[in-house]
């Protein structure tokens, strides 16, 4: 596999993981939090060591608790740190209440981030990985349909645009859902495709169980919101939560975000596919008794289709060889596919800081009060 890793140019926002694990760790022990740190068996591009690291404020029996998480996408964790960091520079959770807590969590897929890659050093998408690997794998018969359309021969608009013509008539055949199912609801079938959920849990899949069993186990209720980016407007930030009308999860939400912000106005998906394997499967399995309100806060970068380029062109990048020399074609792929993730725009970079800094301060304000009612 070729190194997907080389340098660019990337803003304001860290140049490479190290860079954002160490400016979070110093933020989040200035800030007063106990440290926790799993170690990843590889490490990153320049042989450095690689780490899912957790930070906890408050009380630690606390029946409330807020956890913030990032880089479940490993390249999306360049937003999600850099917001975590600003917030804790800001004040972060500041003064807590004794029955609400804050767990932080940096890099939930370290080698994704290290290696500038959305998937793990598997090339699995975390997040449909966290199934009950005893029990037989979804099927995705639509992927399978898909899957040699997508793996591209060379980066080329050729070579792309025939991609999308096979991509848009199964479409038009099947209808937006089984499309958006079919493409990126997770496969299980095709190592090296895209929204691939792996064959066994990940370790970042039993690294976060652990780190839940450890610093969750005396929660009652959770929020949690878990950064990332690709959807919905440019720079601003859209939220998605999966709950049921009337659930716990579902009726906390409202009552933090409202109703206006979980509309999924400003969706760049016109459907969004019915996802399995989700990391905040993991909360249900390892916290039994705590009741669970998740959020995925999506940053929006690029519209669909330029999305979809992206995933063809890091799926194409994995499959050269790594011997082969780093080609001007290359290049061009690379920074295709890290634009549509992180874009060096110090607008959209500016943007993301402080409307994902607003967002964790809402987070807190408002299970604050949940906890104050709740208790009264
Ligand atoms: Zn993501």
């Amino acid at each position: 596999m070729t190194n997907i890793s080389a340098p660019a140019a990337h803003g304001g926002f860290a140049p490479s993981y190290q860079d954002a694990r160490s400016a979070w760790l110093t933020a989040a022990t200035e800030r007063g939090a106990t440290i926790d740190s799993l170690q990843h068996p590889l490490t990153g591009p320049d042989g450095e060591a690689l780490w899912m690291d957790v930070a906890v404020f408050g009380n630690r029996n606390a029946s409330d608790v807020l956890v913030i998480a990032c880089g479940t996408h490993g390249i999306e964790g360049y937003a999600g740190s850099a917001v975590q960091t600003a917030w804790l520079r800001q004040g972060g959770p500041g003064a807590l209440p004794a029955d609400v807590g804050v767990v932080l969590i940096h890099a939930i897929n370290p080698w994704g981030f290290a290696h500038w890659q959305r998937g793990t050093e598997n090339n699995v998408d975390l997040n449909r990985n966290f199934l009950s690997f005893t029990e037989a794998l979804p099927a995705n018969p639509g992927y399978a349909e898909l899957h040699s359309h997508l793996m591209l021969s060379d980066w080329n608009e050729v070579e792309i645009e025939r991609a999308f013509a096979a991509l848009d008539a199964f479409r038009a055949r099947v209808g937006e859902q089984a499309f958006s199912d079919a493409f990126n609801g997770g496969q299980y079938s095709h190592a090296e495709g895209v929204f691939y959920g792996g064959q066994q849990p990940e370790w970042s899949n039993l690294a976060l169980r652990d780190m839940l069993r450890r610093h969750l186990g005396a929660a009652k209720r959770c929020v949690l919101v878990d950064l990332h980016t690709g959807i919905g407007p440019y720079g601003l930030p859209f939220l998605i939560n999966l709950d049921a009308p009337g659930s716990f999860g579902r009726e906390c939400a409202r009552e933090i975000w409202g109703d206006e912000a979980l509309s999924g106005k400003g969706s760049t998906h016109t459907a969004l596919a019915s996802f399995k394997g989700l990391m905040i499967d993991a909360f249900g399995g390892e916290l039994p008794g705590c009741e669970v309100s998740a959020l995925a806060a999506e940053f929006g970068t690029l519209e669909r289709r330029k999305m979809q380029r992206a995933h063809l062109a890091l799926a194409w990048l994995r499959r050269q060889p790594a011997s082969a020399p780093d080609s001007a074609t290359m290049q061009a792929a690379r920074t295709e596919y890290r634009e549509a993730f992180i874009p060096s725009d110090p607008a959209w970079q500016a943007s993301v800081l402080l409307t994902g800094v607003a967002l964790c301060q809402q987070a807190i304000t408002g299970l604050v009060k949940r906890s104050h009612r709740l208790n009264a």
